[in-house]
């Protein structure tokens, strides 16, 4: 089968050694004569998994002593809700920067147990910036914000600046760049666009903020419940956790942060130099907030959109349509997408 360039928003392309050692996992684990999935997740072979993933999530990201590092269930979408229901303090009130659909659901959900409350927002230009120069109050729990917007295109430059405890969702650039961990007290992310297969959420927590809410937790939405049992309070999403594991060795072998920055800004610097070169092709996002992983752009003419369209389909190019509440393309460039990939979708660019 001809090479496909993968450039789905999530899930997503994942190393092709990741799909074949995860594939002999399925049939055969660690020569136990059982399938990965069909064992117990109390088992040996199983709880060295769970130990592996999160310890190489604190080598690659250098997390700091202090910080316990979870693989759930739920989704990001399920962590909106816990991120708030941990975060709850005297206030009862937690402050948001709305850059766009996700960072939307997330302030929605505090609204359940307490008051979300909008620092700032882009929803005036349809989220194709990231707000800048506005002020926080002080009478908030916690700041949120997300840092990378998957479907907009748009990603913080920088982390934002405040005295309060810093909540983010890093779904779509986790691991794609350098981040000091320390500025967080809480960082959520689903695997299934830099570090896995859908199933798992990364959660890495302060131990500080653990127990502190004001408002009454259920017991799986408490993080202090998963971390006190090490990740394996319940059963564990084993399969996504493994391939996020096997992701990580990969990622770690390669280089490590350094490597994957490097590769993902020379990734984005190909495709935004042909987007703003080519007079059929325009940036949907503000220049200086242009996101590094999902690269938003539209047809100055779009009467040739269907040319285009079959020029993707005959490279092999899948995966470009744009999500519908921005129209256009986006082009997804998770950690294993390669530099070739980006060069084939610019060469058929230039023929328009
Ligand atoms: C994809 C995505 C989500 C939703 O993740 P689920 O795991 O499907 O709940 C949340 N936030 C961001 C930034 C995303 O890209």
């Amino acid at each position: 089968m001809a090479k496909v360039h993968n450039y789905s928003a999530g899930p997503c392309i994942l190393p092709q050694e990741v799909f074949e050692e995860a594939s002999k996992a399925v049939l055969n684990f660690n020569n136990s004569g059982l399938s990965l999935l069909e064992m117990s997740h109390r088992s040996k072979d199983f709880v060295d998994v769970m130990e592996e993933a999160r310890s190489l999530v604190k080598e690659i990201l250098e997390v700091p002593e202090g910080y316990t590092v979870l693989f759930l269930q739920g989704g990001a979408s399920l962590g909106f809700l816990k991120a708030a229901y941990n975060m709850m303090r005297t206030h009862k009130k937690g402050g948001y920067l709305n850059t766009g659909v996700w960072a939307k659901k997330a302030l929605k959900e505090a609204n359940f147990m307490g008051e979300a409350v909008t620092v700032a927002s882009s929803e005036d230009k349809n989220f194709n910036y990231i707000p800048k120069g506005y002020s926080i109050p002080s009478d908030l729990d916690y700041l949120h914000y997300t840092s990378n917007n998957t479907i907009y295109g748009t990603q913080f430059k920088s982390i934002p600046e405040t005295d309060l405890p810093l909540i983010c969702d890093m779904s779509s650039d986790i691991f794609s760049k350098k981040v000091d961990i320390s500025k967080f007290d809480l960082i959520y992310a689903g695997a299934q666009k830099n570090l896995g297969p859908a199933g798992a959420t990364l959660y890495i927590v302060k131990d500080e903020i653990l127990g502190k809410s004001s408002v009454k937790i259920p017991t799986m939405l408490d993080l202090k419940t998963h971390a006190d049992k090490d990740s394996m309070f319940n059963t564990p999403p084993v399969f996504s956790t493994y391939v996020s594991m096997l992701t990580l060795r990969w990622l770690k072998k390669n280089g490590g942060i350094q490597w994957i920055e490097a590769r993902n800004e020379a990734k984005a610097a190909l495709l935004y130099a042909e987007i703003d070169a080519n007079p059929l092709f325009k940036g949907a996002a503000a220049v200086e907030d242009r996101s590094n992983m999902n690269v938003t752009f539209v047809l100055t003419d779009e009467s040739r959109t269907e040319e285009f369209t079959k020029k993707l389909n005959d490279a092999n190019i899948s995966g470009l349509k744009g999500h519908r509440s921005v129209g256009g393309f986006r082009a997804s460039m998770y950690n294993a997408l390669p530099l070739e990939s980006v060069q084939v979708l610019v060469d058929v660019m230039k023929t328009m």
